[in-house]
């Protein structure tokens, strides 16, 4: 029921989002206002391209910014929108309904950000991630890597220069622009992965309980452990025996702090919470636009709700 008030929800944002725009044909030269128009996925990859393209690329979400993206179903006059696009931007075996979309269309270049950055398989998952529910997703083949990459300031940087690169093929003569722009944007992706690092070195707990497993690559990153109530996607249901090995990690660990997300109920997190005597808070998972501030901000204050939930120095 939930999902479909969301995709209804959705459908009407991309409806009034778009209902400016003029159809226009796929070659930069021919848009309404001579700028690269660039359809990007979800809210970190629109950011990014923001950040690089600056002035001179029209950067379009395809997934509405306080929408959760795993499930997000694409109308097909969202598709037909998507063929207006010069470029879009993506992160395959994420969105199930995106992928299906880009398949379909022709028009538009196609930047794979998986063909950059370097992803792990949910088979083999990351040495933070301890998710109760991951294997079970990876038998369905529903996804076969872990996409959550945008939580890991380092591997940001590389899908940057995946996005400059292709923003200077398409638009030569913003080249200049979009390289300064991505060095730019580098440091202070450089100086938030510092700032992560100095911030969790030394904490009395390693362990973050999170509500679906978004923070694989993070963890791996600072050296830290991710428990999850959900798996890879955050609407799967957690089994009785799921949760009663959830309950014991919080115990084990004497986690004091149950996360919780801003789009996906947090019913669950709650109860564990009740049942262990920890409290909740919310961890963005930076799948959608934070409600203020943008990236790095919103990265800073999980690197605040992290230092009192492990209790760092
Ligand atoms: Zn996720």
């Amino acid at each position: 029921m939930k999902k479909t008030h969301i995709a209804i929800a959705a459908s009407a944002v991309i409806t009034l989002g778009l209902s400016g725009c003029s159809s226009l044909a796929s070659t930069p030269d021919n848009s309404s206002d001579g700028k690269l128009q660039v359809s990007a996925s979800f809210y970190p990859i629109a950011w990014l391209t923001e950040q690089i393209g600056g002035d001179e690329v029209d950067v379009t979400l395809i997934t509405p910014g306080n929408v959760e993206p795993h499930d997000f179903e694409l109308s097909p006059k969202d598709i037909a929108k998507l063929e207006d696009a010069d470029t879009i931007i993506y992160v395959p075996d994420f969105q199930p309904s995106l992928d299906d979309a880009v398949a379909l269309i022709s028009g538009p270049t196609i930047l794979d950000l998986t063909s950059t950055v370097d992803l792990v398989p949910l088979s083999e998952d990351t040495d933070g991630n301890h998710s109760v529910a991951s294997e079970e997703e990876s038998a369905d083949g529903h996804s076969t890597t872990d996409p959550h990459f945008w939580l890991d300031p380092h591997r940001m940087e590389a899908a940057a220069g995946a996005i400059e690169k292709q923003l200077a093929t398409s638009d030569p003569e913003n080249a200049d622009l979009f390289a300064a722009n991505l060095s730019t944007v580098q440091t202070s992706l450089s100086d938030l992965d510092d700032s992560l690092a100095a911030g969790l070195q030394t904490c009395e707990r390693r362990t973050i309980v999170a509500s679906h497993s978004a923070f694989g690559y993070f963890a791996d990153r600072y050296d830290l452990e991710q428990v999850s109530i959900s798996g890879i996607d955050p609407e799967s249901e957690p089994s009785p025996a799921d949760l009663a090995a959830m309950k014991k990690v919080i115990e084990s660990t004497g986690s004091t702090t149950v996360f919780t997300e801003e789009l996906v109920s947090s019913k669950t997190a709650d109860a564990l919470a009740t049942e262990t005597g920890a409290t909740t808070k919310v961890l963005n998972t930076l799948e959608a636009q934070p409600e203020d501030g943008d990236y790095v901000s919103a990265m800073t204050d999980n690197l605040s709700a992290l230092r009192t939930a492990l209790d760092c120095q």
